[in-house]
């Protein structure tokens, strides 16, 4: 990894150099992608599947050769990829399409530290069919309480769909355990991967999963494109989320038969260029190593966690262990908005509230958080700034 590769990184902010650290939000883009990006429009741009021309033969295979690049990238096999427009509308997708064959009194089985997006959607189709969702709660360490888990995963669980990697506490989930205990009861299972995927290796197979969603953008890739990785058979059985043209194989003015997948799933024109742009992400990625990512950020992740714990007045949520590559805090007595805003006029930026996780942060007994989230292009520099701006920050509310 080079950090030149990153355009933006080169930019200051009110003066200072940027510290990007709010990648769990999104991530910053290198070259590659860009290029990848506008390659696509400048050299190949046309519609895919439809055309029987050059341009449309080129940008067909672009975008197919993307879904097996990602495919690869988390040992899925082709097919089983579909392209969404990101995590919150692969869940949707779910939602929608297994909730159908379910009956009112069936149940969802979540966890209390979930994205709205892994709740929300889960939340308002039970609300509709008379279905049931559950929590399955988080313990004082910040961690799924298994037991408790266990004993909500019933004869009625027909969904158990749990976040990989949480976005406030940075814990990681024991994913497969819960994948082979959802699929021992005979309910499918999903992960929500949009906080591991871009930080560590994935592969489905190992994890045992049935669905697994996540977000090019939050990996190096363009925005407007999400991944459902999703195990064959089921996709086939399941009815398409969306309707219109290229989800169909045959039209008639009474009914319709359906495209084979990844197809079925991915209604109208997609994010063509976006799709390519992902494809060059997941190759940057690839050339470094999911494992040396994974170090890194574990290794920024472990050091601004003991430097933030000598800091006066600093409260840190989630685990002491190993966690994903961020850590949530609050300064005592200072709104996490105040702290951001002041880190942002020392060129440092970070993500301030409830990071779209109201009940855990109603859980946890507080209103917001600050969120520093960290990448491959950041460093142990990056988080020393941090803390010496933290530092500035209570010297301008203790006066
Ligand atoms: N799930 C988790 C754990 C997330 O952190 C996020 C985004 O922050 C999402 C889902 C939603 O991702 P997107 O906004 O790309 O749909």
């Amino acid at each position: 990894m080079r950090r030149e590769d990153f355009p933006i990184l080169a930019r200051k902010v009110n003066g200072h150099p940027l510290a990007y650290l709010d990648n769990a939000s999104t991530s910053q883009k290198p070259k590659q992608v860009i290029s990848a990006v506008s390659d696509f429009y400048e050299n190949h741009n046309s519609n895919i599947h439809r055309g029987i021309h050059s341009l449309s033969e080129e940008a067909t295979e672009m975008y197919e050769d993307s879904h097996v690049k990602v495919a690869r990238f988390v040992n899925a096999d082709n097919g089983e990829i579909i392209f969404t427009r990101n995590t919150t509308e692969s869940i949707n997708l779910l939602a929608y399409s297994l909730c159908l064959g379910l009956k009112a009194g069936d149940e969802i089985l979540l966890t209390e530290m979930e994205h709205h997006s892994n709740l929300v959607p889960w939340q308002q189709i039970a609300l509709k069919g008379g279905l049931k969702v559950r929590f399955a709660r988080v313990d004082d360490s910040g961690a799924i309480d298994m037991e408790h888990f266990s004993s909500l995963l019933g004869k009625r669980t027909r969904i158990v769909s749990v976040g990989h990697v949480s976005n406030v506490l940075g814990t990681i989930n024991p994913v497969r355990e819960i994948s082979k205990a959802s699929r021992d009861n005979g309910s499918v299972s999903i992960i929500d991967a949009a906080q591991s995927v871009p930080h560590m290796p994935v592969d489905v197979k190992s994890l045992g999963c049935d669905f697994l969603a996540f977000s090019s953008h939050k990996m190096l890739g363009p925005t407007g494109v999400g991944v459902l990785y999703g195990k064959r058979h089921i996709l086939e059985s399941l009815p398409p989320f969306l309707f219109g043209g290229d989800m169909i194989r045959q039209v008639d003015f009474g009914n319709s038969r359906f495209n084979d997948v990844p197809w079925k799933f991915e209604a109208g024109t997609p994010d063509i260029a976006g799709a390519v742009g992902l494809g060059a992400a997941v190759d940057y990625l690839g050339r470094i190593g999911m494992d040396a990512v994974l170090d890194h950020g574990r290794k920024l992740s472990d050091y601004a966690r003991s430097r933030l714990l000598l800091t006066p007045g600093i409260e840190l949520y989630g685990p002491s262990g190993k966690r994903g590559s961020l850590l949530s805090f609050n300064l005592k007595g200072v709104h996490s908005h105040d702290v951001a805003e002041i880190l942002d006029r020392d060129g440092i930026a970070v993500r301030a509230g409830h990071h779209c996780a109201m009940p855990l942060m109603r859980k946890l007994g507080i209103t917001g958080a600050v969120r520093a989230s960290f990448y491959l292009y950041n460093s142990k520099d990056e988080i020393d700034r941090l803390e010496s701006s933290i530092l500035r920050v209570r010297k301008v509310f203790s006066k």
